[in-house]
């Protein structure tokens, strides 16, 4: 081959802060592998997270509202390409690693069953007595285990890493599979970021998707201080502005206003408490990445006016009831009948726990496809 690839590696090394995670540090992959001739382990670990089959699913998720309410709002899919791409923002300003914020932002929500949170409580209740259900838990299953693209290991076989940041991210930190993972102290900067940016984009678009699907109205949230402040700078800048576009630019005032708090307060705590190398990080007190205390308490009044306006709205919690309902029933059915499961699943119940199994299948369905099988077992005369 006469293709000479840059050196990445040391490119890193001129370009990150000293505190960021470098190709270099990681501890590699659970099963060994080659060094690809010119992408880095964390381009590569992104690579595999957009080539799999559970990123795909992602398109027809819910985020709040269930996938078919319109084609406007948001899927987790959508969700989590807003997520890399504010997480990228924010690395690249703190000197953090790009590649490796990008992988652990695209497989964030990964795990996420049918139905958003309310299939997530369904299969909780169904697992209580079987070893559990969380959405970040279940995400390492699937690309430690469950994603079968590769012939030399099962799953994606991700750096050590991505992982734990999943890993660090769960419910289940202290649970006895998880912890080795998790360790002690910090997650790393790239993976804080990514938590952070997570917050700040559903905070910002479950607003934009409530009012465009009609939960509620501009006027309504005008209540909230947070939501009203970035009204004021949009009327200020745009006195003249149009119906139509006026929240889509307070929702993008109210991003951006959040990005650059957010690093002028990361900064300001990792000169403050003189963080130079990742050890310092994993040693720090608390999390460095993060807003600051005032746009933290904007932001929960934002949360809860969304906990009461929008995630307890009559026509989402009528979508959570019925997804609940579906996964419960399929749950059942198929635990009592598992000749019912496809081969590939039949066969995984025969030789471990049925209950895991079910889970599996279930949580691997978008919403689209648990509906339909739903009418396939429970409709008369459906197609079979
Ligand atoms: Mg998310």
């Amino acid at each position: 081959m006469t293709y000479e690839p840059p050196d990445l590696l040391s490119r890193e090394e001129e370009l990150l802060a000293p505190y960021a995670m470098r190709t270099r540090l990681s501890r590699g992959r659970r099963h060994f592998e080659a060094p690809h001739p010119y992408r880095t382990l964390y381009q590569r670990d992104r690579d595999r997270i957009v080539h799999s089959t559970a990123f795909r699913r992602l398109m027809y998720k819910t985020q709040v509202l269930v996938a078919q309410t319109n084609d406007h709002h948001r899927t987790r899919l959508t969700h989590t390409l807003e997520v890399a791409q504010i997480s990228r923002t924010i690395a690249r300003q703190l000197g953090l690693n790009e590649d490796l914020t990008e992988a652990i932002a695209l497989g964030h929500d990964l795990g996420h069953p049918p139905f958003g949170h309310a299939g997530e409580s369904a299969l909780q209740e169904c697992m209580t007595d079987h070893g559990g259900f969380e959405h970040n838990s279940h995400g390492l299953r699937i690309v430690d285990f469950l994603e079968y693209r590769y012939a030399d290991f099962p799953g994606l076989n991700l750096s050590w890493e991505v992982l734990q940041a999943m890993a660090q991210h769960s419910k289940l930190r202290s649970a006895v599979d998880l912890k080795d993972l998790a360790g002690a102290g910090q997650p790393i900067l790239e993976a804080q970021v990514v938590d952070s940016a997570d917050s700040l984009a559903y905070d910002t678009h479950d607003v934009d998707d409530a009012i465009g699907v009609g939960l509620i109205t501009p006027e309504e949230v005008s209540q909230v201080e947070f939501w009203q402040r970035a009204v004021d700078q949009v009327r200020q800048k745009h006195p003249k502005i149009g119906p139509l576009q006026f929240v889509p630019t307070v929702i993008r005032a109210l991003i951006s206003w959040q990005v650059t708090d957010l690093l002028e307060h990361t900064q300001e705590r990792i000169r403050q408490q003189r963080i130079q190398t990742l050890e310092d990080v994993r040693l720090a007190a608390g999390r460095l990445v993060g807003p600051g205390p005032q746009l933290l308490k904007w932001k929960a009044e934002l949360e809860a006016f969304l906990h009461q306006r929008v995630y307890c709205h009559h026509r989402v919690l009528r979508m959570a009831a019925k997804g609940r309902r579906i996964i419960h029933h399929l749950f059942d059915e198929f635990r009592k009948s598992p000749e019912q499961l496809p081969e590939r699943y039949r066969q995984r119940a025969e030789g471990g726990s049925l209950e895991q199994t079910v889970c599996d299948y279930l949580a691997g369905m978008t919403d689209r496809f648990v509906q339909d099988e739903y009418l396939r077992l429970f409709q008369p005369f459906s197609s079979v």
